[in-house]
């Protein structure tokens, strides 16, 4: 391996579809907070040079103190944005000085559970010389496109059933060449302002200026944790993937860079 790989975990959000008191990030799963999770369970992934997090701006020591002591790799906090588009701006505006020549990774601390094999599926497509690669599902649902701007509202207009074979449900982690992604969201930084036009992942920013994304099998433990169902789904899988690590208890770290 020659080039850093670097991961930006998503966890600025507020995560207010969830109904918990502390940010989405913070929510305990099977004793842990899920941030916790996901970075323990980077450190089982070979090659991670380090992770920046992104976190909500006023909570940075919250932050701090659910990342254990003495993980494998470099690790900085930086305060997200409005968007999440915007927090992983902010996030590639720090590796941009610090690590400009890297394979980065976008991954949604939301999605606590994401196994390690698939951070690995995703570096070793990078590594063969992919530009862009999403993991993806099949969907189960037959999809619906509606008129969202339909006259009544409760009842939205349905436009059509894509064909389910040719649709693949989206997940994290997402990997990219640094630089391309980098310019592609430097040209796109004024949708991430606002939270109803900025970019739902990175994929779509690429797809956007047309570079060529491909698809990674992904994983169903890489389930979003968006609604209370989601969340009572993943404490019961939390509680059969137990965190066995002789760091824990964990501190605040002295040594977080900014
Ligand atoms: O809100 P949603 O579930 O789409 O968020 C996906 C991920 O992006 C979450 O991990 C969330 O913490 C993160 N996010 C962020 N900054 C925002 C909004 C969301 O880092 N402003």
């Amino acid at each position: 391996m020659t080039r850093e790989v670097w991961v930006i975990v998503t966890a600025a959000g507020s995560g207010s579809r969830l109904g918990a008191e502390v940010p989405k990030a913070l929510v305990p799963l099977g004793g842990h907070p899920a941030l916790t999770r996901v970075l323990i369970n980077l450190s089982q992934v070979e090659d991670v040079t380090g992770v920046i997090v992104t976190h909500p701006e006023s909570q940075r020591e919250l932050f701090a103190q659910a990342v254990p002591a003495q993980l494998p790799y470099a690790i900085h906090l930086v305060p997200g944005g409005v968007s999440r588009q915007a927090s992983v701006y902010a996030a590639l505006e720090l590796l941009s000085e610090i690590s400009p020549q890297s394979l980065v990774l976008v991954h949604d601390a939301a999605r606590a559970l994401t196994p390690p094999s698939v951070f690995e599926r995703v570096i070793e497509g990078l590594v063969e010389g992919a530009v862009a690669l999403v993991p993806a599902l099949p969907v189960k649902d037959t999809i619906k496109q509606i008129r969202p701007d339909a006259a009544i509202e409760d009842f939205p207009l349905v436009l059509g059933s894509p064909n389910r074979d040719a649709l693949r449900a989206a997940q994290t982690p997402q990997g990219f060449d640094f630089e391309r992604l980098w310019a592609v969201h430097q040209k796109a930084r004024d949708l991430s302002a606002d939270e109803a036009k900025a970019a739902p992942d990175d994929a779509a920013l690429m797809e956007a200026f047309d570079y060529p994304v491909r698809i990674v099998a992904g994983d169903e433990l890489a389930l979003k944790i968006t609604t209370m169902v989601d969340l009572k789904l993943a404490e019961i899988l939390a509680e059969e993937q137990p965190i066995n690590t002789p760091q824990l208890p964990f501190g605040q770290r002295g040594d977080l860079r900014e």
